[in-house]
């Protein structure tokens, strides 16, 4: 048996989420056409008796920190970088090649890579071809695999090659598991998401979302959550005239979060004002942001 610990490294938008959900076959990580959508750490596993099971990581992207809350989802990127057996290194195979070996060169890794080339629906064969090339060449990759996460392409090329680098051990979580984190956390993300789909560039950078309960009753799931923004122009925007946005908010995210649980939910949101939320260290703990 084989058994340790993947993680998926890359730019914001390379399809890191979108690998993760497809491997798992759940919607585990939001997805997003927006960059910056990930801002935990999510485990998940894949497991297959008696042969392996892949702890897999999905990471915010790499970015260069700005702010306090930027802070935070580097030293999550550098702290799965000390605790993997292998790391994917995946790029959109239409961004520039040369900026993503300088990026992943600056990461020194020291555990063996695996260069993802995803997206590989969106182009030539020829250019698949060449960025191979390019970066099979590269000190830190150990190989190229050329996929596609949206259409699930090569993903038989991708396990084995993984299991292949795997040290021999026992499973670490049990068969049925999928991730580790608490319900709670998917729920608050499904309703960061719906934010994500539903208003334009800025609002979304400026809100966090909160689960405060989470009570099953016989009939249903209870879920109270707060939507935290950092001004009161935002909460209108949210809110949006006569409340139709929460109320779309609310409606699209229950939906979701229903066929998530398999159960029928009643959810109550809020809008909350918290001047700077981003820069401060103590909320940024409270929203779960620590490390
Ligand atoms: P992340 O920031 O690396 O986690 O990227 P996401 O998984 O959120 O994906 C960013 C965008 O790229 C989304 O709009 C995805 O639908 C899209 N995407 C991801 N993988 C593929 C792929 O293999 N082909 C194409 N054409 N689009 C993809
Ligand atoms: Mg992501």
């Amino acid at each position: 048996m084989k058994s340790g610990f993947v993680n998926i490294f890359g730019k914001p938008n390379a399809g890191k989420s979108t690998l993760l959900n497809a491997l798992i076959g759940e919607k585990l990580a939001i997805v997003s056409p927006k960059v910056q959508t990930t801002r935990h750490r999510i485990k998940a596993f894949l497991t297959k008796k008696n042969e392996y099971q892949i702890i897999f990581s999905d990471t915010p992207g790499i970015i260069e920190p700005k702010y306090k809350l930027h802070e935070k989802m580097m030293s999550a990127v550098k702290s799965a970088l000390e605790d993997t057996d292998v790391a994917l290194l995946m790029i959109d195979i239409r961004d520039n090649w040369n900026e993503c070996d300088e990026l992943f060169s600056s990461l020194r890794l020291k555990v063996p890579c695996i260069v993802l080339l995803n997206k590989m629906d969106s182009v030539k064969k020829e250019t698949v071809v060449e960025a191979e090339k390019y970066f099979q060449t590269k000190d830190y990759c150990k190989k190229t695999i050329a996929l596609s996460a949206l259409t699930q392409k090569n993903f038989d090329e991708l396990i084995n090659a993984i299991v292949d680098l795997l040290p021999n051990g026992f499973p670490f979580y049990d068969e049925g598991e999928l991730t580790d984190l608490p319900t709670k956390f998917f729920v608050s993300e499904m309703i960061r998401e719906k934010i994500y789909e539903l208003f334009g560039d800025e609002i979304p950078y400026h809100t966090t979302v909160l689960v405060n309960e989470f009570k099953e009753k016989t009939t249903l799931v209870k879920i109270q959550a707060d939507i935290i923004v950092q001004r009161e122009t935002q909460k209108a925007i949210l809110l949006g005239s006569g409340g139709q946005m929460i109320k779309k908010i609310g409606m699209q995210a229950r939906q979701e979060i229903e066929q998530f649980l398999e159960q029928k939910i009643f959810l109550e949101l809020f809008v909350k004002v918290r001047p700077k939320w981003r820069d401060n260290e103590a909320q940024l703990k409270e929203y779960g942001y620590n490390d």
